[in-house]
């Protein structure tokens, strides 16, 4: 092969690889824009779902610390509850057993006026006074009794022997 054509045919290779490699890098520089353009919207898209994600975890946040601050009023509000509902029983139980107390009280003293205003001494037919009891059983003022005995040692009402003026027993209501 002459020189000159040799030089032809190099010349020739030169310029189809150069062709070939601006046709390639023309290529790679359109597919490269077009992955830069997929990757800004990727990067955007997962941005977006960032922010909404770091909103809603502040909105849910908020909601549980408002929700603890709800369950702690509510606990509050009910231990005072209970407090008071403590209170109020043990004051309950304390009128109870002071009405209890004072019933009973009431009801001895009654008791008492009753013994003494349905009892009459049979000796004077009086209102009894200072009541007093032979081992028969039968009540008397103890002056009228005392009187009754100094003359006989016997019971005014059923005629029992009386031992001593020790045996009589006076009474209180
Ligand atoms: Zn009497
Ligand atoms: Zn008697």
């Amino acid at each position: 092969m002459p020189l000159y054509d040799a030089d032809e045919a190099l010349l020739s290779d030169l310029n189809r690889i150069t062709r070939q490699t601006k046709d390639r890098l023309r290529s790679l520089a359109v597919e490269n824009e077009k992955n830069e353009a997929l990757w800004r919207r990727e990067r955007r898209t997962l941005k977006e779902r960032i922010q909404r994600l770091d909103r809603d975890i502040e909105r849910v946040n908020y909601e549980m610390l408002s929700e603890k601050a709800r369950l702690l009023t509510k606990i509050s509000e009910l231990s005072f509850a209970n407090q008071n509902r403590k209170a109020e029983l043990v004051e309950m139980k304390l009128a109870l057993r002071l009405s209890r107390e004072e019933l009973l009280r009431n009801k001895t003293e009654k008791k008492r006026q009753t013994v003494l205003r349905d009892s009459s001494c049979c000796i004077c037919i009086k209102h009894m006074r200072e009541p007093a009891a032979l081992p028969c059983g039968h009540v008397f003022c103890a002056s009228c009794l005392r009187t009754a005995l100094s003359t006989k040692m016997e019971c005014p009402m059923c005629r029992k022997a009386v031992a001593s003026a020790n045996k009589v027993i006076k009474l209180f209501f």
